[in-house]
């Protein structure tokens, strides 16, 4: 028999998950030696057993075959969680196409030795009046920094370390010489780096409605019984679904499992984080990309020795490493960003399916606007679906205006607010109601050209117009590159050059220039860089301090301002043009949620869009709500052009910084493609296209090629990336360049 060999990451909590160690596989161990299983090996020079997890096997030894040693043992009763997890990072390798070691890193958090994070507290421990006596004596030695400390502690009787150290500028000699003298003291607490303070837990539990009711128990009862499976609750904007969403988790927790939420990013607001606070209190933990390594680490802990039994967070808390999971639920199902986009490039969707598979767990999804995949597997009895189709209580959905800025123009209307929506915020401003003005970020232009050639600014590294700042710079959003803006066109020489387009800046000043009662905040990629800045203008906004909100999608979600009863979208059909086949879907989404923001409290909402599109399917079925309409349409169009989910995408994209290079090796994989489609006779139902320079056709100074391949078939095209791999692999070129794989892609390259 052949001999076999495994790859053995040693005490994965602690070693470097790039090291591996090839052990060789007794036969008696054949069949229980698969991938993520436990083992215990002989270890170094003294041979000391140690537990190990397999992450790979092959018949191909790495070193003499006499020097390497056989495994002692495999644990095949272990039921432990790193086996679970190394089991789909092999299968997220497998299905996505990505190197084990990408894959393993996505899947286990790397314990970094980061020291658990103290609080100290400086805090009196004599009386104010003694406190005075001192201070009057050091005021009289003249010592500076004693009486800064002591001024400030006899104000506020406690301060952080990090306060006075910083902020105060006192050193840590004079906080020891206090202490010496008896002072003052600092506490130190050990905290548990939980994010969250729990102190408003209450059990303020609704009565759901029929409709909600009916979806729990239906879900409840299911997993009661014993069935597993994958539902979708299409629920419009407001309808309840985070409700429901409780009602199964809190059943779920009561069996004993744990859960997975998935939130994206930008909806993890404090107000959503609150809901769930209030309800399960202190055994939920909370993940975002705010949280510092450490603290990303202790809530892993958390999970992993019990303490908690939900968690809570974006794509990757996926990867909880909860032993004993029973759900995942996944809201706004549709959202873009459950798509990693570095290697691998998994969709967190099917991960989520898959991991329930291995643990036994069911996954519910949910969105007012399902992605068309989810609703495809819907419609084909795969998932199994469920809708609500109305606001809870009195609640209505809003009413929506299209307006055509085509006509606006005609009628020489040249601002960007088309009559319409300027009568609607003129009568909201009057009766102190607020609104919420959207723009694409996709629209986002701003970028400068010269009125009189046409040349158009672009950035040095990149392949990509550069963006104009109110600072008076220039910016790449790809690289971050920067310049000041030029005082005559580079190419001829002339002085009209200028920004164009409408930014959210502009949007601003147009607003307070035709409104001038009105306050505005603004939200953008510039507004909220520092940390929390995000969720300041949502408080903000939310505390009546301002009447407009303008922002990117970034303002779509997350947030229930029950004051907003106007949303205007100023260019809906912008997102049109991006020249991918999602960009219809995109739209639609778009527009569902921006007006799901309109009218969730006592008051009615109205919703303006402005397009120069107005007969477009995306906006006509957006303004009336109809996803099924919407979902017709589009889905015909997919199955005639052969695009997902009608049929499955690989994008190979290959880079390098040496252009020819990539180019090469681009025509060598694309010919390595083609040459597959014909000796296997796919001409009917596999299409090579490509290799051509991507979109972005240069990032960085690095040169990028793209190939894409369409089949039925999501199989055939794993196995058709796997053959590449391999005969990739001995090519010349591959040395100078980076190529990834891409299955059915977000956006375009
Ligand atoms: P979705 O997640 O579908 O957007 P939510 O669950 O956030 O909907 O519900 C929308 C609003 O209705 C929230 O303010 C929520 O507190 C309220 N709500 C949900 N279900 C009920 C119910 N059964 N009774 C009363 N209010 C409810
Ligand atoms: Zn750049
Ligand atoms: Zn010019």
């Amino acid at each position: 028999m052949e001999q076999k060999y495994a790859d053995i990451i040693i005490d994965i909590s602690h070693e470097n998950l790039d090291k591996t160690y090839q052990y060789a596989i007794p036969e008696k161990y054949l069949e229980t030696a698969v991938i993520g299983a436990l083992a215990i090996v002989p270890f170094g020079k003294g041979n000391n057993q140690r537990k190990g997890y397999i992450v790979d096997i092959s018949s191909v030894p790495k070193w003499k075959i006499e020097q390497i040693k056989p495994i002692s043992e495999i644990v095949s009763d272990a039921l432990v969680i790193e086996s679970q997890l190394i089991h789909l990072a092999y299968w997220i390798k497998e299905t996505f196409g990505s190197t084990m070691n990408d894959a393993l890193k996505t899947v286990i958090p790397v314990k970094k030795q980061i020291k658990s994070k103290e609080k100290k507290t400086i805090r009196l421990i004599v009386t104010i009046e003694e406190a005075r006596v001192h201070l009057a004596e050091f005021q009289r030695k003249n010592n500076k920094a004693r009486v800064r400390l002591l001024e400030e502690l006899i104000q506020q009787d406690e301060l952080e370390f990090e306060l006075v150290t910083g902020k105060l500028n006192i050193a840590r000699t004079t906080i020891a010489d206090l202490e010496k003298l008896g002072i003052v003291t600092t506490d130190v607490e050990k905290l548990y780096r939980n994010p969250i303070s729990s102190q408003e837990y209450q059990k303020n539990i609704l009565e759901l409605t029929e409709q909600q009711r009916f979806i729990a128990n239906d879900i409840i009862g299911e997993y009661q019984s014993g069935i597993r499976n994958t539902y979708l609750i299409h629920g419009v904007t407001g309808s309840g679904k985070t409700e429901v969403y409780m009602e199964i988790i809190s059943e779920v927790v009561k069996e004993g499992k744990q859960v997975i939420m998935l939130i994206p990013e930008i909806a993890l607001t404090y107000q959503t984080v609150m809901r769930f606070i209030k309800r399960f209190g202190n055994r939920i933990s909370i993940m975002n990309s705010r949280l510092s390594q450490g603290e990303r680490y202790d809530q892993y802990l958390r999970a992993k020795n019990n303490d908690i039994d939900i968690m809570i967070g974006p794509r990757s808390a996926l990867f909880t490493p909860f032993d004993n999971l029973g759900l995942i639920i996944i809201d706004e199902e549709h959202e873009g960003s459950y798509k990693s986009e570095s290697p691998p490039k998994y969709h967190g969707r099917e991960v989520a399916v898959k991991r329930a598979a291995l643990s036994g767990a069911s996954v519910v999804l949910g969105s007012a606007t399902p992605s068309l995949e989810s609703y495809k597997k819907a419609l084909d009895g795969e998932y199994k679906l469920y809708t609500l189709p109305s606001r809870i209580g009195k609640a209505v959905l809003p009413k929506i205006w299209i307006e055509d800025l085509r006509e606006e123009l005609k009628n020489k209307n040249k601002t960007i607010f088309s009559n319409k929506l300027r009568e609607l915020m003129e009568d909201r401003l009057s009766k102190n109601q607020q609104i919420m003005l959207f723009i694409n970020r996709r629209g986002y232009a701003g970028f400068v050209s010269c009125r009189s050639c046409g040349f158009v600014m672009k950035c040095p590294h990149c392949d990509i117009s550069l963006t104009y700042h109110k600072s008076g710079n220039l910016v790449c959003h790809y690289c971050g590159y920067e310049e000041s803006m030029p005082g005559k066109c580079p190419s001829c020489g002339s002085k009209y050059i200028a920004a164009f387009g409408t930014g959210t800046q502009k949007v601003e000043e147009m607003v307070k220039k035709e409104f001038p009662q009105a306050k505005v905040l603004r939200m953008d990629m510039d507004t909220t860089k520092n940390k929390d800045g995000h969720e300041k203008i949502l408080a903000a906004f939310a505390n009546q301090e301002a009447d407009i909100l303008v922002g990117t999608q970034m303002i779509v979600k997350g947030h229930d301002f029950p004051m907003v009863t106007l949303v205007g979208i100023l260019a809906a059909d912008l997102s049109l043009y991006a020249g991918d086949y999602r960009a219809s879907e995109r739209t639609f989404q778009l527009l569902v949620q921006a007006s799901g923001r309109a009218g969730r409290g006592k008051l009615p909402g109205e919703v303006v869009i402005q397009t120069y599109q107005p007969e477009h399917y995306s906006i006509t079925t957006a303004s009336t709500g109809n996803y099924i309409s919407f979902y017709e349409k589009e889905i015909a169009y997919r199955d005639l052009l052969m695009y997902p989910p009608a049929a499955h995408i690989l994008a190979i994209l290959i880079a390098s910084k040496a252009e020819q290079k990539a180019m090469d090796l681009a025509m060598e994989i694309g010919n390595t493609a083609k040459q597959w489609v014909e000796q296997n006779a796919l001409q009917k139902s596999t299409f090579v296209i490509g290799p051509a320079a991507a979109e972005l056709s240069r990032a960085n100074d690095i040169y990028r090629y793209v190939i894409y391949i369409k089949k039925k078939d999501y199989d055939g095209l794993v196995q058709m990336k796997n053959y590449m791999e391999e005969v990739m692999n001995g090519m010349e070129l591959i040395k100078d360049c980076m190529v990834q794989f891409d299955f059915n892609p977000m956006n375009s390259y």
